[in-house]
């Protein structure tokens, strides 16, 4: 499943189609197996996909990178302590006991990936798309993330650009606080939080500027 947060095609939308096609019938063939056993219906499935796609997902995110943008102090302590930071918004739940956030800076650039598998902040950024899932993004960004980003991303980042990689785990689950566009001043905070993708927050993508 690909969640989009902006309704705009996603600049990843078919990429690694073989793998997903893959993932697809994995995930078919598992959810196949355990209704088939009675261990949970199809409406459990339903339910949850649901919730991850309407209530939860990047426009939680969205909304903490927005505040952080207009409120230093919030910016300060979602550095300190992401997990305390989200919660004073009302984020938090399932894989998201430890959220850390990583900011972007015009010397430094912050991507995330789980090596092992698919390790994803739940809460603020919702289900992890597909992309994020293949084994070509889970080999490739830590080996060459320059390249991964310019070739599969169209993210050029100049050589003096520092990037550092961060790999997910069930314990430490990074996303990203994106640098805030220029010509965007005089938005309020609902107007920034519109800008801001699910890309940009796991550091596969920059925010435009309006
Ligand atoms: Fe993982």
């Amino acid at each position: 499943m690909d969640i989009q947060d902006t309704g705009r095609p996603s600049p990843t939308a078919g990429r690694y189609p073989a793998d997903e096609a893959e993932l697809t019938a994995r995930a078919q063939a598992l959810e196949a197996i355990l209704v088939d056993q009675g261990l949970l219906g199809t409406d459990t499935i339903d339910e949850i996909v649901r919730i991850y796609e309407q209530d939860i997902g990047p426009l939680l995110g969205a909304r903490v990178v927005a505040r952080a943008w207009v409120d230093p102090q919030f910016r300060a302590r979602l550095l300190a302590d992401a997990t305390a930071a989200c919660a004073e918004l009302g984020i938090a739940g399932l894989q998201g006991e430890h959220l850390i956030c990583v900011e972007n800076t015009p010397q430094l650039h912050n991507v995330m990936v789980c090596t092992l598998c698919s390790c994803y902040p739940w809460p603020v950024l919702g289900l992890p798309p597909a992309f994020y899932k293949s084994f070509e993004y889970r080999s490739r960004m830590v080996v060459e993330p320059r390249r991964v980003l310019a070739d599969d991303f169209g993210l050029v980042l100049p050589a003096d650009v520092e990037i550092r990689v961060y790999d997910v785990t069930a314990e430490e689950r990074y996303f990203v606080l994106p640098q805030r566009p220029p010509g965007t001043e005089h938005l309020d905070e609902q107007a920034l939080a519109a800008l801001v993708t699910r890309d940009a927050m796991i550091g596969v993508a920059k925010i435009a500027a309006p």
